[in-house]
């Protein structure tokens, strides 16, 4: 046992070495000293045997708790029986999955296409939204995040990402997130789409109020651009609704999915009306991975688990809970609580580093969302008692 311990160490500094070199380059506080080996529901273990109520998730990913045996039942079985087939080719689990996830959306977002990671997929929702307008620019909102692939990174806000890499693939013109009048001014005959999060996420978890997308979306209609709804992290049940979006009543051209949808197997996807699928060119897009049976066994495993347990009633009611009771926290050093669901911010006065390794010391995983902000997305399944041990630990961690 102490060798296997050793051995993992040194995997884990090497992996280290290349997280240091992101933290440099971004703004991410990246725990280099930490090797994550177990999980089991909300709960992760590292290599020294520490336990940790899991609030980050793998960054909002494993939706549906860690070694969930549905999930490793699924991979399993799909595993022993076929693992690769060609998007250009059926496959029954495949079918089953897009069934599946079209029972969560409604129409007019009647298409899929399925990829590997939130970047592909807006890579993908770029391609698209250039093939329907036959426009080039686009516009997309300060703290956005959308990935960084030279077309998603185009509209990725923070410079510390972007700049390095200028010239960028797509022209695209940053606004202020949930004002009107910014978006009515930028939205021009030339631009192919608004891409929008519902709740920024790396961005400092901030919300979109429904008027905005209801008049972003309303902006889009009357210049012919597209309106596409980045849920790459607001998706698949974050916020107690399938999709975030889903309250304010628009209805997006295109929406995109990664993060929790394969529980932490990769699986992205973009969801699209028909008519704007139909314009891309043929061949115009592929990707060899994209929706393979393994990938997509585990995506279907996630839509059941989130149906038959009922997930997005749990949801909102431990959301509920962890949000009153960080609300309840009262500490001088919090600004504000903001979010919905499982995705929640506290937003503190001070940077958010020393807080963050404070509540590591007392068992709670959790990751910033830019400098003052510690961002809770737990695994959809925690329990009230998980939650209610998340809000004691921060009240201790606020007080030290
Ligand atoms: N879009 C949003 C809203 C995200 O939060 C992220 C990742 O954090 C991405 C896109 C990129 O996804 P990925 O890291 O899977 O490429």
């Amino acid at each position: 046992m102490r060798e296997r311990v050793r051995e993992i160490r040194v995997t884990q500094r090497r992996t280290t070495d290349i997280l240091e070199i992101e933290q440099r380059s971004g703004s991410g506080l990246w725990s280099a000293d930490i090797a994550l080996v177990r999980g089991q529901g909300s709960t992760i273990w590292d290599a020294d045997g520490h336990s940790y109520i899991d609030c980050l998730a793998g960054i909002a990913v494993a939706s549906v708790g860690h070694a969930n045996p549905r999930l490793v039942r699924a991979l399993s079985e799909q595993a022993q029986r076929l693992i690769v087939c060609p998007q250009n080719m059926g496959n029954d689990t495949r079918a089953a999955f897009l069934e599946k996830l079209f029972t969560f959306i409604s129409p007019p977002l009647t298409r899929a296409f399925l990829c590997n990671s939130g970047t592909e997929a807006n890579e993908a929702a770029l391609k698209w939204a250039r093939a329907a307008t036959g426009r080039t620019k686009f516009v997309a909102a300060k703290r956005g995040f959308s990935g960084r692939t030279m077309g998603a990174l185009s509209l990725t806000w923070e410079k510390a990402y972007r700049e390095p890499f200028q010239p960028l693939r797509y022209e695209a013109d940053f606004v202020p997130f949930n004002d009107l009048e910014a978006l009515e001014a930028a939205v021009t005959e030339e631009v192919a789409a608004v891409f929008l999060e519902p709740i920024q996420g790396e961005g400092g978890i901030h919300l979109a109020t429904e008027e905005y997308l209801q008049g972003a979306e309303r902006l889009c209609r009357e210049r012919g651009a597209l309106f596409i709804v980045d849920e790459v992290q607001t998706g698949v049940g974050r916020t107690g609704q399938f999709l975030a979006s889903e309250s304010s009543g628009v209805a997006p051209d295109m929406v995109t999915l990664a993060k929790g949808l394969g529980g932490g197997f990769p699986v992205g996807a973009v969801l699209l009306t028909d008519e704007v699928a139909k314009s891309m060119p043929p061949g115009g897009h592929g990707t060899t991975f994209g929706g393979n049976p393994l990938a997509s066994a585990a995506a279907l495993a996630v839509l059941e688990e989130i149906e038959e347990r009922d997930l997005l009633s749990h949801v909102s009611e431990v959301g509920t809970r962890l949000k009153e009771g960080l609300e309840s926290v009262g500490s001088a050093r919090v600004r504000a609580v903001r979010g919905a669901g499982l995705i929640l911010g506290l937003e503190l006065k001070e940077k958010a580093a020393a807080t963050i390794a404070a509540l590591r010391e007392r068992g709670v995983l959790v990751i910033n969302a830019g400098s003052t902000v510690i961002r809770f997305v737990p695994p959809l399944v925690i329990t009230r008692e998980e939650v209610d041990e998340v809000v004691e630990a921060v009240g201790a961690a606020l007080t030290e």
